[in-house]
């Protein structure tokens, strides 16, 4: 049907980046995405501070703050039953930049990417377009996708398709999962939150609570949990966020809920036989640290210089495709091991609660963990005494 420079498969934050840096550095780039936008998508829409950098480096900040989306200061964690609140602010980043976070609506964030993929002159968005294959050629390279419009053959396939990303099944490269998992449901309420300006984690049992505002007057209120308990939540979800968020009564749900999930997905590579995998479809461990969309955009514009260099023949297939893997494991790094803390606490209520305390007098270890999150330092920031007070003693 058509040959492209590069094909990108999904258009959500880490595909959009992707694509834009591409055809702006000149290349002809088709973007496939089986979805019409605005669509929407289950995700508990913080945007870190190091996502927000990326956004301003893609000439998109000022558009996203125009729609009024809101400002994130920090994080703060509490429990259920009405134990102390720890509180911290994101850090300045070292090099300059913002220090605040924005609480995007889903519909609204990927509309403003669409748009900007919409006024790139090389560049050819496709919606309600399905891929269904990968395409290779004799020598096993992957040259294109297949889609019910015929196939889109391209010098580079870039696969931003998702958590369960269809194209990283296609070629082969999906991980078996095993073990319960984890899942998420999300909802919209109306209720006045200008006074927020944080992300507020609330662990229960078995089961986590995350609001964020999205609007002077809109809260996602989001849950995580193992399958057994989000199946519990699901049957009622209006009852069982009222029951989580006391500031929800009286408030009304608008619009349906959204769930997603198993969220552990691996991928045996991310960048082989000319495909590179990006965002979510890359692999992802969990939600509950919310760096999802901010690492898909820096991915994105680390991989759209990558492929872009491929492109203009600066560097052969093979080096664009380890350079990307370098990138991806170094990025990914410190961010999983903020998950895997994050998914112990969770798991021990005990731990986490005296975790919770020992934060409220001593913010700063918090605060310094959400830098890692954001990649300004690892985790020899920490110092022994943090370590203690952030495992609860
Ligand atoms: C409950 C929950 C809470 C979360 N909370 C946060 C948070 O607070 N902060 C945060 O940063 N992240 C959060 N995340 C994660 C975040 O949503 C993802 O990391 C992010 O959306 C990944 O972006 P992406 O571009 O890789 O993929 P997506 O945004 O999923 O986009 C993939 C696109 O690919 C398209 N597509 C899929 N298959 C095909 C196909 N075969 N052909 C064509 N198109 C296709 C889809 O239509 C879609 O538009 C959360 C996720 C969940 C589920």
């Amino acid at each position: 049907m058509s040959q492209a420079g590069a094909v990108v498969i999904g258009a959500g934050p880490s595909g959009a980046a992707t694509a834009l840096v591409l055809s702006r550095a000149g290349h002809h780039v088709t973007v496939l995405d089986r979805a019409h936008f605005p669509r929407d998508k289950a995700c508990g829409e913080g945007l870190m501070p190091s996502g927000v950098a990326v956004l301003r480096r893609l000439g998109l900040l000022d558009a996203v703050l125009a729609t009024g989306t809101p400002r994130i200061r920090g994080v703060s964690y509490t429990h259920g039953d009405g134990t102390p609140t720890a509180y911290a602010p994101f850090p300045m980043p070292i090099d300059g930049g913002e220090g605040w976070g924005l609480g995007v609506r889903r519909t609204v964030f990927d509309t403003i990417l669409i748009e900007a993929l919409r006024r790139e002159p090389r560049l050819t968005l496709r919606e309600g377009v399905r891929a269904s294959g990968v395409l290779r050629g004799a020598s096993g390279r992957i040259t294109g996708v297949s889609t019910e419009e015929g196939p889109v053959w391209a010098k580079a396939v870039i696969a931003a398709d998702g958590l369960h990303s269809p194209m990283r099944a296609a070629a082969g490269w999906a991980v078996a999962t095993s073990g319960e998992g984890r899942y998420g449901m999300a909802g919209h309420w109306k209720l006045d939150v200008r006074a927020l300006d944080r992300i507020a984690v609330s662990f229960g049992d078995r089961e986590e609570w995350y609001q964020c505002p999205v609007g002077s007057d809109l809260l996602l209120v989001s849950t995580l949990a193992g399958r057994a308990r989000i199946g519990v939540t699901a049957r009622n979800y209006q009852a069982a966020a009222r029951a989580a968020v006391p500031a929800l009564r009286g408030a009304e749900l608008v619009g349906g809920t959204l769930a997603a999930g198993q969220f552990r997905q691996r991928a045996r590579t991310v960048a082989a036989d000319g495909m590179f995998l990006v965002g979510d479809a890359a692999g992802y461990g969990d939600p509950t640290t919310g760096e999802g969309i901010g690492i898909g955009l820096l991915l994105g514009q680390r991989l759209g210089g990558h492929v872009a260099a491929l492109l203009s023949g600066e560097v052969d297939r093979k080096s664009a495709e380890v350079r990307y893997r370098r990138d991806h494991a170094e990025i990914w790094r410190n961010p999983s091991r903020v998950t895997a803390l994050a998914l112990m606490m969770a798991r021990h209520p005990r731990l986490s609660r005296r975790a919770v305390a020992r934060a409220v007098d001593r913010p700063h270890a918090l605060g310094a963990l959400l830098g890692i999150n954001c990649g300004y330092w690892g985790f020899g920031k920490l110092t022994p005494r943090d370590w203690l007070s952030l495992c609860g003693f």
